[in-house]
């Protein structure tokens, strides 16, 4: 089976909408697309057309360009916009309702659905197993971020530590695509939560690098995150809680 490909596409002012293409049967999904513009000009520069929309939960920023993508995709066949069951309401161009336990396809490639509540109630993630011939690859919108996770909004530390629980689990080589880049800021305040963690320390130099030089810092990595993030590291929900006051704080 062909690995999916994955392309960046910053929009807004720190968002990222992932485009992935699985090459065999020529499907093309975007992940969370907050604005239509250029998430269709990132197609179109690949000769690709966009058959399928993704949403992990219902904030604008996540879901902004579902009409305006469904409305050009009607040039080539439409496209249909999968999303969590627990928040239809609140995301009405929804097609395809989701929730833990169900499989999503890509082409040749499918997806498991993962509820993840705390962001938000409904908020899930898209697992690949088999994204890549290396590994795979999971679509976790503002549930984990590098080095962070996502305000807890509408859920619970307790909610929030059982996500972290699951998703260090996987394989240390999967791939974690989050919504947005908040890399630096989440570096500078993890090394205050663990400030004799030499690999934490040794990734907030190479962030300050990267971000210097204009260089997105994800995708990132389950193994990268098991050894930098103190969210994914809390031994407690306890614990992840008072961390995260501490972040919304700082
Ligand atoms: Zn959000
Ligand atoms: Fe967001």
């Amino acid at each position: 089976m062909a690995a999916l490909e994955i392309v960046r596409i910053p929009v807004l002012s720190d968002n990222y909408v992932w485009l992935v293409h699985e090459p065999e049967s020529g499907a093309t999904m975007a992940v969370d697309p907050a604005v239509a513009e250029p998430v269709l000009a990132a197609a179109e520069t690949r000769g690709w057309t966009i058959t399928d929309i993704w949403n992990t939960h219902w904030h604008p920023d996540h879901t902004g360009g579902n009409a305006a993508i469904k409305e050009a995709a009607k040039a080539w066949g439409g496209c249909t916009i999968t999303g969590p069951a627990a928040e239809y309401e609140r995301i009405p161009t929804l097609d395809v309702q989701v929730r833990d336990g169900d499989r999503v396809r890509l082409g040749n490639h499918v997806a498991d659905v993962w509820d993840v509540p705390a962001h938000t109630a409904g908020h899930i993630a898209y697992h690949f197993a088999d994204a890549f011939a290396d590994g795979g690859a999971i679509f976790v919108g503002d549930t984990l971020f590098a080095m962070g996770c996502g305000r807890l909004f509408e859920g619970t530390a307790d909610q929030m530590y059982a996500n972290m629980r699951r998703l260090a689990a996987l394989d240390d080589a999967t791939r974690v695509y989050c919504a947005h880049e908040y890399t630096l800021s989440n570096a500078r305040f993890a090394v205050t939560v663990e400030p004799g963690n030499a690999a934490l320390a040794a990734r907030l130099a190479a962030v300050e690098a990267a971000r210097a030089a204009g260089v997105a810092t994800v995708p990132t990595s389950i193994g990268e995150e098991r050894a930098t993030n103190p969210f994914l590291r809390a031994g407690s929900a306890a614990e992840l809680g008072r961390i995260r006051a501490l972040k919304d704080a700082a």
